[in-house]
């Protein structure tokens, strides 16, 4: 299938961004006095650059997630000291300076040393972008034949406690606690539910079933990060047709679906084959599932030219390319 590859790359690259320099990859270092690193009020993307079928690389969607990580401050209080095209263009700059074609892209902004106490608010807020290889997050094997999830014992937070709206740092404690509880169990994900005991989303991903036809996934005011790819299979499904409703829905309706996929950037669309040891479906990957997955393919390694507008190529103009050999 296209899009296979592996998630077992070493996490690293040539270069890095940090307020503003490129620097060696081996520079990338904070003090152990960073604010972000003791307790976790720190914003974050992730972001997928592909290779499509012209040769050329793209990054996708990147001004929905540079959206996002600027949501995500505004959440925290956090001011950035750059702007939303700083950053964005911080990420193209990035993709090739490391001369890849197809790789995953990571800004974060971080409270930096200075007061230890909690509100900190005076401290220097640092913002950086690094770009490394990133295989199917769930395996190629989980890609093509569907993963198995197991309905984890943590819940999602509180819509009250956690803000899940945002890419938190610290919120993603709650998520590996379920991964790993998860992959230690023999399960590939975990699916968390809410505090009322409804299906939110998975440890990275947002949860999508069909059954008899119409498409669902919890409503954005469920305790759900708003999935830029699970934005994108909305839009998608309007366009194929087929109805979509945000919803509320319970494990059992999960276990009863005809099929189950998730999505986010780093697990694209995976299906699901197994929840909880019951079969999904016919235990394959469903109808829609595929089609899913072939439309998105499509788009972001193929010649799909419908929704350029999601599309920031990423080679330098010509006219800029010329001028740097000169
Ligand atoms: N939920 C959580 C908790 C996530 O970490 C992610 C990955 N960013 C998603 C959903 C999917 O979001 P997206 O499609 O924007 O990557």
């Amino acid at each position: 299938m296209k899009g296979a590859s592996t998630s077992s790359e070493p996490t690293r690259a040539k270069a890095l961004w940090l307020n503003g320099k490129i620097l060696p990859w081996e520079d990338g270092r904070v003090h152990l006095m960073t604010h972000t690193l003791h307790y976790g009020l720190g914003v974050f993307e992730g972001i997928r650059f592909y290779k499509r079928g012209d040769g050329r690389s793209a990054v996708f969607r990147l001004d929905d997630h540079i959206r996002r990580l600027f949501d995500s401050a505004h959440i925290c209080l956090m001011q950035l000291p750059y702007s939303p095209e700083d950053v964005a263009d911080a990420c193209v700059e990035m993709v090739r300076a490391n001369d890849m074609a197809e790789g995953y892209i990571r800004p974060i902004a971080y409270i930096a040393e200075g007061a230890m106490g909690l509100g900190a608010t005076d401290n220097p807020i640092h913002v950086a972008v690094m770009v490394y290889p990133w295989g199917a997050y769930l395996g190629v094997d989980g890609l093509k034949h569907g993963i198995r999830a197991k309905i984890s014992s943590f819940a999602r937070h509180h819509v009250n406690s956690g803000m899940a709206k945002g890419k938190i740092c610290g919120q993603y404690v709650n998520s590996i606690l379920a991964k790993r509880e998860a992959k230690l169990a023999k399960y590939d994900e975990a699916i968390m539910l809410d505090t009322d005991g409804y299906v939110a989303e998975a440890s990275g991903e947002n949860v999508f079933m069909v059954r008899d036809g119409v498409l669902r996934t919890p409503p954005l005011s469920s305790s759900v990060l708003g999935g830029i790819t699970r934005a994108t299979i909305i839009a998608l499904s309007h366009e194929i047709g087929l109805p979509v409703i945000r919803q509320k829905f319970s494990r059992d309706e999960l276990y009863t679906a005809d099929e189950v996929f998730l999505t986010g950037t780093a697990a694209e669309i995976t299906p699901v084959r197994e929840v909880d040891d019951r079969r999904i479906g016919s235990g394959r990957p469903g109808q829609w599932t595929q089609r899913f997955q072939e439309l998105f393919f499509e788009i972001v390694r193929g010649t799909d030219s419908k929704h350029m507008e999601w599309l920031r190529f990423t080679e330098a103009p010509a006219s800029a390319a010329k001028a740097s050999n000169a």
